[in-house]
C-alpha cells in the first residue's frame, strides 16, 4: 500500500497527485513500479487429471457416507452424507499437494 508523505493518507498506486494535500507523488523506486507478481498455482506441476482426485475422493466419500447412514434418522441422513464430501474433498485436496510435493518442478 502506498502512503502521501505529507498526510499520510492510502492513495492508488496510479495517482500522480494527493486528492488531500495535491502534493506530486513519488513514483519512483517504490513498489508501484514492481511488476505483478505471477500466481502460484495448487499442484501447478501436475497433469490436469490429477485435479479430479479430490474430486473423486470426495464423491466417494459421500457414496460411503450415504450408505453408512441408509438406516439412520432423517436429521443424520441429511447431515451426514454433506459432510463426508467436504472431508473427501478435502482429504483428496492433501492426497493432491501430497503428490504434488513427490513430483519434479517443470
Ligand atoms: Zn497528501
Amino acid at each position: 500500500m502506498i502512503f502521501c508523505p505529507e498526510c499520510k493518507i492510502a492513495v492508488d498506486p496510479e495517482w500522480t497527485i494527493c486528492p488531500t494535500c495535491s502534493i506530486l507523488l513519488d513514483q519512483t523506486g517504490g513498489p508501484t513500479t514492481r511488476p505483478v507478481e505471477e500466481v502460484e498455482r495448487y499442484a501447478s506441476n501436475l497433469a490436469w487429471f490429477y485435479h479430479l482426485i479430490p474430486v473423486i475422493t470426495g464423491l466417494m466419500a459421500l457414496g460411503i457416507g450415504d450408505y453408512l447412514v441408509t438406516d439412520s434418522n432423517p436429521l443424520l441422513r441429511t447431515i451426514f452424507p454433506p459432510f463426508c464430501l467436504i472431508v473427501g474433498g478435502w482429504l483428496g485436496l492433501i492426497l493432491l499437494g501430497i503428490i504434488s510435493s513427490y513430483q519434479s518442478q517443470p
